[in-house]
């Protein structure tokens, strides 16, 4: 598909030079993180020497100063796996359990937001990294958790269904959050395009999802409706060695 490719190419490019900007900035932010942490440190020593007022407002600073800089840690950590391609030793993946340590992880988002329903069939397990599948679907989830407001869990929902179609394994995430425009649709996979305030997204989730499963021979989609929620579908190819085991190959008797 011709969208597809322009997608890819896009950001492959742009993986080259996030790998390139997250070097760079990797080194001097350790020196800042210890430095940040070494005041800390010399601060609560000279405490007892100051007024009151004085020393909850420097931790004050303080604090939002390592705040920060844990925030640039977390993008620059984005953008490394961004960049990070095929690079990874792929073994099979049990899809399943996979989902479960997810929804585990996301839970704290989801609880006040929505009741989890799993629809999990049989599956045979697929090719990739288990921890890579794991941060796709820790997106999707998150994603899925602010798409929908806090306060009423009882009236929303968010899916997760787990099915094998022909050689493909499918896993659905579906909400039933605001939903997006075709605008925004058509631009969620690009790089830091993001709809939320500034310091709460960065606009890589996606795109992150985007190149580990087409790194793995899947794809990814999505169907939205504005007002009734989203469901983004990953479908990842049956691994060789899994398929291998499940059903032996035909014996060829030459001669
Ligand atoms: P971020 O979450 O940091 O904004 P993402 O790449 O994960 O970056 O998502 C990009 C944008 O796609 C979001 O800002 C939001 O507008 C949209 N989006 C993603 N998932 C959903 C969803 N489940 N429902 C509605 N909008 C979504
Ligand atoms: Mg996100």
């Amino acid at each position: 598909m011709q969208a597809q490719l322009v997608v890819s190419d896009r950001l492959a490019a742009v993986g080259t030079l996030a790998a390139g900007v997250a070097h760079e900035i990797n080194n001097p932010l350790a020196f800042v993180l210890s430095n940040l942490s070494f005041l800390s440190v010399e601060l609560q020593n000279v405490t007892r020497e100051l007024p009151p007022g004085r020393t909850s407002e420097m931790e004050e600073v303080l604090r939002e100063a390592v705040d920060g800089a844990h925030r640039v840690r977390q993008i620059v950590r984005d953008l490394r796996t961004f960049s990070r391609g095929d690079d990874e030793v792929s073994t099979a993946v049990n899809l399943q359990a996979v989902l479960e340590s997810a929804i585990t992880m996301a839970r704290g988002e989801l609880k006040m937001r929505a009741q989890i329903i799993r629809d999990f069939g049989d599956v045979p397990p697929v090719e990739g990294s288990e921890g890579r599948f794991g941060q796709v679907f820790l997106n999707l989830l998150i994603n899925a958790a602010h798409a929908i407001p806090e306060g009423k869990p009882e009236h929303n929902e968010v899916r997760v269904v787990l099915r094998a179609s022909g050689d493909r394994v499918i896993v659905e995430v579906s909400d039933t959050g605001v939903g997006m425009t075709p605008e925004v649709r058509a631009r969620i996979f690009d790089p830091f395009f993001t709809t939320k305030p500034v310091g709460e997204g960065t606009g890589l989730g996606l795109s992150i999802c985007h190149g580990i499963v087409t790194g793995f021979g899947g794809d990814i989609s999505v169907e939205s409706e504005v007002g009734r929620g989203s469901t983004f579908r990953v479908s990842l190819p049956v691994g060789h060695r899994a398929r291998a085991l499940g059903r032996p190959p035909p014996l060829h008797l030459v001669g």
